[in-house]
């Protein structure tokens, strides 16, 4: 069984530790843990070699009970990954638990440089998505003993491979010079981890999620016999470091695999065309996408990722590019659909996400409904 810490000032509150906490294989166990002297609680914590830390956002405020913890997880944080930078055998995932929505926007992976966290859980949902964070915790803990046990290899390329449990003729899948340096210059195990979960697991580029396959197969959000599509993915599965955590495929299997559906790439056919090919090759009932925004013959744009927003598939030419500093080459860049930034969808807090500016331009036109039937 796992173990680890959740350290909160909150002392007498036990739920969050006993929600995350379970028993059936590979099994959790989280113990609550109040703060203390800030050096004293780290080194307590780095002793205890644990799988997994789990840090309340806000440790000052039962100042009565606990009069040492005068400190925000942040700091704590900071001191547990510089303990874990010298000895790279003993890093482990550090999670924030918060029960300010704003913090999930604060710490976003890709909002601030400088993030500490290997996820944000907000603690209302924690309840409500139990299953899904239990595989998430563990999916994070074994991600980080992938990484411990591929950390010295000779060269970066087979490291990579090791991790990413990518067969060395496949290797060119990977070859990117930015991802290649961003792994070597990665001399801790956690800053490995957030290169791998930032610019691989959670960008479509190398990898791709279900929302990015459905798109470029044309394939409605509610289709049925979704998960009969995915059997034909099987093969394309990555089961690399943290793949229990995050369900993906491997991009370049992914289109091989559609080579041999289409011979052709999926993208640059009418979305219908596709779904008409898949339901006859693979008798299936597939529903064909439709544009969020074009009424005339709506389910045959050329259909090519999810909106950032809306996750619904989208067509280049119905879609703005989102501001996306951070993305390698490698990955797909963000785009909005019309109808989510004419409905200011993507103004939502917790869901904001920026219009480049470049393309800011066409906004008034789409909030008009002026443009592009
Ligand atoms: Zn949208």
């Amino acid at each position: 069984m796992y173990k680890g810490f959740l350290v909160d000032d909150d002392i007498g509150d036990q739920t969050y530790t006993k929600l995350l906490s379970f028993k059936t294989s590979p099994g959790l166990s989280l113990t609550l843990k109040e703060p203390s002297q800030l050096t004293e609680i780290a080194a307590e914590i780095f002793g205890a070699s644990p799988d997994i830390v789990a840090l309340d956002y806000r440790l000052d405020e039962n100042f009565s009970a606990c009069p040492a913890g005068q400190y925000k997880a942040g700091p704590l944080a900071q001191q547990l990954r510089d303990l874990a930078a010298a000895s790279p055998q003993q890093d482990f995932p550090i999670i924030l638990i918060s029960s300010e929505e704003k913090i999930q926007h604060d710490y976003k992976p890709d909002a601030t440089s400088h993030d500490l966290f290997d996820n944000i859980y907000l603690k209302e949902n924690v309840s409500k998505n139990t299953t899904q964070y239990r595989r998430e915790l563990i999916g994070l803990i074994e991600g980080y003993q992938t990484l411990k046990k591929h950390w010295v290899q000779t060269s970066t390329v087979d490291k990579l491979c090791h991790i990413l449990n990518l067969s060395q003729d496949e290797d060119y899948a990977v070859d990117f010079e930015e991802l290649l340096v961003a792994v070597e210059d990665s001399k801790a195990v956690h800053v490995l981890a957030r290169v791998l979960m930032q610019d691989v697991l959670r960008r479509p580029g190398i990898l791709l999620s279900w929302d990015d396959i459905r798109a470029k197969l044309g394939v409605a959000f509610d289709s049925l016999d979704q998960e009969k599509l995915k059997q034909r993915f099987e093969e394309a599965k990555y089961q690399g470091a943290f793949y229990n955590a995050w369900e993906r495929w491997w991009r370049h299997k992914f289109d091989e695999i559609t080579n041999t559906i289409f011979n052709t790439s999926p993208t640059g056919l009418p979305g219908d065309e596709r779904v008409a090919a898949l339901n006859q090759q693979l008798n299936l009932s597939l529903t064909p996408a439709q544009s969020r925004w074009s009424t005339k013959n709506p389910t045959q744009e050329l259909f090519a990722f999810p909106c950032a927003v809306c996750r619904h598939p989208t067509e280049l030419r119905h879609s703005l590019a989102a501001y996306d500093p951070r993305a390698p080459k490698f990955a797909e860049r963000k785009r909005i659909c019309w109808d989510c930034i004419r409905k200011d969808r993507n103004e939502q807090p917790n869901m904001r996400v920026r219009i480049a500016s470049s393309d800011l331009l066409l906004v008034g036109k789409i909030k008009n409904h002026t443009v592009g039937q």
